[in-house]
């Protein structure tokens, strides 16, 4: 057996981009479809999804203030519309899957984790042991969850890739967005941005100058940053960035073909 965590994006399966509280159902669906026929012709491989949210967690969060600690009555109203619009994304992906046949299961990030002060308190990795055991893939959207110190703090689905990275020892993660990887600078922004095919210890030094090149030191920083962030999440695992917009990417990948993508192991 085999496994991979999937990252669906929340720039490729929701209206990121627009701001809009809308899944991108022509995405979404044709994720599935390339998922059910990857496991029909790889029987070994177990997956976990991962689903980013877009606007429906990071819009909720900045109108009700979610992210320093849950004091007013405003605010607690503001989790449970959060993580209402948070889980209507999980079970709209359920519902993709299962209609092309697999059988899947939503585990709310607040059934698993904790935090304090928004870092992992604890995350129970039992049920998804158990769903792979079954041979149901375990699905988990980013959300609010308990915190010891703020009630209630935004867990992001890069934490879930963290932990269940770290407790599961996947072969790899493969994170669909909605652009061909990472660049040199924010390709929606800068034309002359240009793709990073691979990102290893070895040129991760010329990769951040390559991108100082291209871009501002603010942005430098950022990338930096976000290599970092992403590094930690990883921790030792390889990776696959690429975009979901492009049909069979998804499928391809998978099935361990190259496709136009960043690979990434630190
Ligand atoms: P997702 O929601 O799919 O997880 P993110 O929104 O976190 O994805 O990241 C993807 C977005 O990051 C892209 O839409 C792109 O505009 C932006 N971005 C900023 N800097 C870069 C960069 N250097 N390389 C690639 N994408 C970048």
């Amino acid at each position: 057996m085999s496994l991979v965590i999937l990252k669906l994006g929340g720039s490729s399966i929701t209206k990121k981009a627009d701001n809009k509280f809308e899944i991108d159902y022509d995405t979404l669906n044709r994720s599935a479809q390339e998922i059910k026929s990857v496991l029909e012709k790889d029987t070994e491989l177990q997956l976990i999804v991962v689903c980013g949210v877009g606007p429906f967690g990071h819009t909720n969060v900045t109108k009700y203030d979610l992210n320093h600690g849950i004091e007013t009555e405003e605010q607690e109203k503001g989790v449970g519309i959060t993580n209402a619009d948070c889980d209507f994304v999980g079970s709209e992906t359920v519902k993709a899957l299962e209609k092309v046949g697999l059988k899947v299961k939503l585990i709310s990030g607040y059934e698993v984790c904790e935090q304090k002060s928004k870092k992992v308190l604890s995350f129970d990795i039992e049920p998804y042991k158990k769903a792979l055991d079954e041979k149901i893939i375990p699905i988990t959207t980013g959300i609010m969850v308990p915190d010891e110190d703020f009630k209630w703090s935004p867990m992001s689905g890069d934490t879930v890739i963290a932990q269940t990275a770290k407790q599961l020892s996947p072969t790899k993660v493969v994170m669909g967005t909605d652009v061909d990887g990472i660049f040199t600078a924010d390709p929606k922004h800068n034309p002359n941005a240009k793709l990073i095919e691979k990102i290893t210890n070895e040129n991760l030094g010329e990769v951040l100058e390559q991108c100082g090149e291209s871009a501002s030191v603010d942005v430098t920083g950022g990338m930096k940053g976000k290599l970092e962030k992403l590094a930690a999440t990883l921790n030792g695992v390889p990776a696959e960035i690429f975009s979901l917009f492009v049909e069979k990417n998804l499928e391809n990948t998978l099935l361990g073909k190259e496709i136009k993508s960043t690979k990434i192991k630190l």
